[in-house]
Formats: C-alpha cells, sequence, structure tokens
C-alpha cells in the first residue's frame, strides 16, 4: 500500500526533454529585449493566448489575474530552458482594485488544487494579471508576490493592460535579478492558424533575415 501512495503522490517530472518548437512558432519582440538575459525563454500557444486575452479583457475598470499552466522544457540540443504554456487558470478569491490584484491563501489553495485534478503533468509556470490604462510594469507589491510565490528560476509573471492591448512577460535574469520594468516578448506557437493571432501592439515579430533573403 504504501507503494501505490507513492505513485499517486508522484510530482511532474521538473523538467522535461523537448526540442523548442522554433519551425512552428513566431518570436514577438519587446524593445528592452537588449537589456534582458531570461533564465528561459517563454512559448505560448495561441489557443492559451486566446484564453487569456478573453479574461484579461473580461473588465476594463479592476484588475483580474490567474495561474499559468505548462511545462519547464530543456532543449536537448542546445540545452536552453524553456518553459511552454498550455493553459491559464483565472483566479479565483482575489481582492481586486483597480491598482492592484491580490491572490489570497485561498487563491493559492484552489489554483493549486485545480492542476493537481486537472492538469496532473503540469505545473503553475506562472502567472498573470492585468494593469487596465497603467501599461506593462511590475509594481513593487507585485514584484513582492513574485519573490515570494513564484520564485522558481524558470517561473514569469505576464502583465497585460487590456485597454492599450499590450503585454509582456517579467522574468528572472541569469543573475537572479527580477526587472520590473524590463519585460520580454515570447514565441508564438501555432496550435491554431498559421497566421498570427496576436493583437498586442507594443510586441513586433521577428523578422526570419533568412526568409528575406530567398524572396
Ligand atoms: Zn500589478
Amino acid at each position: 500500500m504504501s507503494t501505490r501512495i507513492k505513485i499517486i503522490g508522484i510530482a511532474p517530472p521538473t523538467i522535461v526533454e523537448a526540442p523548442m518548437p522554433l519551425d512552428d512558432s513566431l518570436r514577438w519582440n519587446s524593445t528592452h529585449e537588449n537589456n534582458l538575459a531570461p533564465r528561459a525563454h517563454v512559448f505560448l500557444p495561441q489557443s492559451a493566448y486566446a484564453k487569456c486575452v478573453t479574461h484579461t479583457k473580461s473588465d476594463l475598470e479592476n484588475e483580474v489575474g490567474g495561474a499559468l499552466i505548462g511545462q519547464v522544457r530543456i532543449d536537448p540540443n542546445t540545452e536552453r530552458q524553456y518553459i511552454f504554456i498550455q493553459d491559464i487558470l483565472p483566479a479565483l478569491y482575489t481582492k481586486a482594485g483597480q491598482t492592484h490584484v491580490t491572490f489570497t491563501q485561498d487563491t493559492l489553495v484552489h489554483l493549486n488544487n485545480e492542476v493537481e485534478d486537472r492538469f496532473p503533468r503540469q505545473r503553475i509556470v506562472g502567472w498573470y494579471h492585468t494593469h487596465p490604462r497603467l501599461g506593462v510594469f511590475l509594481s513593487s507589491y507585485d514584484t513582492w508576490l513574485h519573490h515570494h510565490f513564484f520564485n522558481d528560476c524558470t517561473q514569469v509573471a505576464l502583465v497585460v493592460d487590456p485597454y492599450h492591448e499590450q503585454g509582456g512577460f517579467f522574468v528572472w535574469q541569469n543573475d537572479c535579478e527580477l526587472d520590473p520594468i524590463h519585460y520580454t516578448g515570447f514565441y508564438e506557437w501555432s496550435d491554431v492558424s498559421d497566421d498570427s493571432v496576436i493583437e498586442w501592439n507594443n510586441l513586433t515579430p521577428q523578422v526570419d533575415e533568412a526568409a528575406l533573403e530567398l524572396a
């Protein structure tokens, strides 16, 4: 019986080995990429992006937020780490105001239970929340929350301004610092459409120079 309990309680693999799906992805850059040395790159499927846009646009007055669910992966060829976001979980039991969303203890317990029940092979790879009209940055409270609850070096914070249609990821740097101003883009993974579905206007798609030369 004790063996069985251990099997039921088995944690998802810490890091999954899988090549970066670069062929099916479009890289989106922020204007801050040169200031950043991310510990992990971010891959975001179009299906998860669409859910995130729907939730973040649902309230243009108050902040909303939730968890990013997925896998931590390592590319066996380059040994680069990346996170692959597979779904989002809107948070319950938050205390929302115009300038802050608070993840209470109940929020975190609920999110962890949901992941265990619905996404047994996945983990919380980060969190997202909105800053309606305020822009993309981490407040001092956001930074405190990220340090206390999302301090694994691959966990990320996505901030969305749904009013201005902007978004960006805050990631732990190679020196284990968190930059609250400079955010990074991500790789849009095409699981729905060959055409891009990204509508955040503060990011720009990376031009494939090899393709340009062929054209
Ligand atoms: Zn915030």
